[in-house]
Formats: structure tokens, sequence, C-alpha cells
């Protein structure tokens, strides 16, 4: 950036909760989805430009430890503290300061310097795609399909996502809904599927034959087989088994994704920038991931279209090397939180928006106040 550009000064933060009902109620080995709480970010410069930023925390601790109860109050009792009425030179400023000051937290800093990073491209006058580096005017995309409750139904909705034109299927598995729910499947849809599973840490272990077995599937990859903190099981399982190994939960920062080359947890990143604190220590992985050529993909977190945002920006940089988790809106949601709604292609492609500066959509700020189940404003003054 030059010097010839307005800093980053912020006078006001408005945080809502909101409610956002899924379309079809969304089953992991970790939890069950069907109402989606979504916190909200809201920042006001000095200048009255206004710009959007999502909390991808969810209610319970069993994705990861941070909620988005925590997240809120972090953003209420610390975050915004830090930021308010200061000058910031760009977006990496307040992630440096935020990561300086906090540590952990970083779902609830990611929601709060992701919309700098919007408030930065508005400033500019450029897309947040082209402020961030990317080089694609679409994204390839794939679909993450929940626990169904039988292998019919699931087979289903594979085919109508194939249909559809998603280029990667991803599907939740947990112990005794894996293997013998996986192999029928390959059978039907054939090897050469872009097929891969998440187990979101649910395997133990001591018990993990039901993982070895997939090793015969032709799975792109295994995501996230064990909890992060077991790191020994990781190293054995990604040393045992031919199919790769993914890590999701287990990446928080840049320094976790070094842990995972030195370590060998891991040989595939799922990056998520608001897991990580946001979108510059996403630029970080997404460099370093390509200085190591350990491959990358974009992966989700039920965001509504304002959070899909961020993700669509960061996956059109070139080190994004697998469709990520970019599902057009009505995929999870009735009615999005924007306009346009995100839309994909018959071959499984989103649009880059690279027509307007920021994020390119516009909040449906009427219907997110008309949503509000809690709202807190956080300025000097208060
Ligand atoms: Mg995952």
């Amino acid at each position: 950036m030059t010097d010839s550009f307005a800093p980053i000064h912020i006078v006001e933060i408005t945080l809502r909760l909101i409610p956002m009902e899924l379309v079809e109620s969304f089953d992991t080995a970790s939890s069950e989805t069907s109402i989606r709480a979504i916190l909200l970010v809201e920042i006001a410069d000095i200048d009255g430009r206004h710009a959007w930023g999502e909390c991808v925390a969810f209610e319970t601790p069993d994705y990861m430890s941070e909620t988005i109860n925590m997240a809120e109050m972090a953003l209420q009792k610390w975050i915004a503290p830090l930021v308010l009425g200061q000058s910031f030179y760009d977006p990496a400023a307040v992630s440096k300061t935020l990561d300086q000051h906090i540590d952990g937290c970083e779902m609830a800093k990611a929601a709060l310097e992701m919309a700098c990073w919007d408030l930065s491209a508005q400033i500019q006058g450029v897309p947040l795609a082209t402020l961030l580096g990317g080089t694609r005017e679409t994204v390839e995309t794939g679909i993450a399909i929940g626990l169904q409750n039988s292998d019919e139904v699931l087979a289903e909705k594979v085919q109508g996502a194939l249909d559809e034109g998603y280029q990667r299927i991803k599907l939740k598995v947990q112990p005794g809904r894996d293997v013998e729910m996986l192999k029928p499947l390959v059978e039907r849809i054939g090897m050469d599927t872009p097929l891969m599973v998440d187990a979101n840490g649910s395997y133990s272990g001591h018990s993990w034959d039901a993982l070895v077995e997939m090793d015969s599937l032709n799975l792109i990859m295994i995501e996230q087989p064990f909890r992060p903190k077991d790191v020994e099981s990781l190293t054995r399982v990604n040393e045992v088994l031919n199919t790769s190994i993914c890590l999701d939960e287990s990446i928080t920062s840049l320094g976790s994704v070094e842990s995972m080359r030195k370590l060998h947890t891991g040989s595939i990143v799922n990056l998520k920038p608001g897991r990580v604190g946001g979108l510059t220590n996403s630029l970080a992985i997404h460099d370093y991931c390509g200085q190591h050529s350990i491959p990358l993909w974009c992966g989700g977190m039920l965001e509504s279209g304002i959070g899909r945002a961020f993700n669509v920006a960061l996956a059109s940089l070139p080190g994004f090397t697998i469709p990520g988790d970019l599902s057009p809106s009505k995929r999870y949601w009735a009615k999005d939180l924007v306009w346009p709604e995100w839309e994909m292609d018959s071959s499984g492609q989103v649009a880059v928006p690279l027509e307007n500066a920021g994020t390119g959509v516009e909040i449906d700020t009427e219907r997110i106040e008309a949503m509000t189940l809690r709202k807190s404003t956080l300025n000097l003054t208060r």
C-alpha cells in the first residue's frame, strides 16, 4: 500500500447476534446444527464508511473451544478497546496488534480483522480479492455433506451434488459411520469421483482400523481423523496410510502449519480465515504452504453470504489448488444476508466479485436488524 490512502480509523463497532435457519440440518461427528447462530461485526470509520465481518464460532465448544458467546465477550472487552480510535496503516497492522495483545480468541479477532480488510479495500477503491493478491476470476467449489440417516439418502445427495456440478464431495464420517457406509457409495459413484471424508477428530488413537480400510477407497484425503492434541496418532496415521491426511481443527495459526510439517501430522491444509485470526494470517499460511509445496484449500463454517465473501476472495489466490467448501447461498439458506446471493454455475464455479470495491456484496441491513436477537454498540464515548 502507499501512503496516499487514508488509514484505518474505526470509531464504532456494532455486534449483532442473529439466528439463521439452515435449509437442512448439518450433522457432523461433533455437532448437529439446524439453526446457525451468527455473530456479525459491523465497523464504522471516521469518514462514515461501513464494513462487515462474520465470526465463525459455534454455540458450543465441540468443534473448537472458542464459542460464539466467548467471541462476543472478547470483542467487547478486549478487542474493541485495542482498535477504537486508533489509526492503523493497513489490516496487517490491526492483525499484528491483536495477536500481540491477545492470546487465542482467533475467531473473534478474525471477525474484526476481516471487516478491516473490507474497509481497506473500500478506502483504496479495489475489490477485496485484488487487494489480497487473488489471481482467479472464478473459484472451484466442493460440497460438504453431513451425516445422513441412511446410506440411500447419502447416495442420493452425493449424486445430486455431482449433477449440480460440484467439483469435490466431502462427507462427514465418525466411528461406526465410515468404511461400511463408504464402500457401496464408492462402488456406485466410481473410484474416480473426487471424494474425501472429514472425521472432525472423532477417532481414537487406540482404534482406527476403519481409517486403514479407507485406504483402499482412493479418497483425495481424510480430514482431521484425531483431535488436535493427539499429535502422536496423527503422525502415526499420516505415516501408515497412503491416503493424504488433511488438518482442519489443528490449524489455528502459521505456527500450527509449521508444526504439521515438522511433526508430519498431515500433508494438506484446510484453511479457514475465520479460524486463524483472519486474512493476514491466512496470507502468511498461503505463502508458507506455497514455499513448501503443501496443498491448500479453503474450508467453510456454515457462514452466511457475508463470511462467504472473504472465503471466496481468499480462495482466488494461486496457492488454493483444491476446490473449497464455497457452496452457493441456496445450499444453506432460503434467503441469504447479501445481494447478489452467491451462485455456482453448472461446472462448479463461483465467480469472484471483481467489479466493485470491497467484498462485492451488499448487506441486507434491514433484514439483519429485524433478525437481531442481541446487539451491542461499542465506541469511544461508551
Ligand atoms: Mg473439518
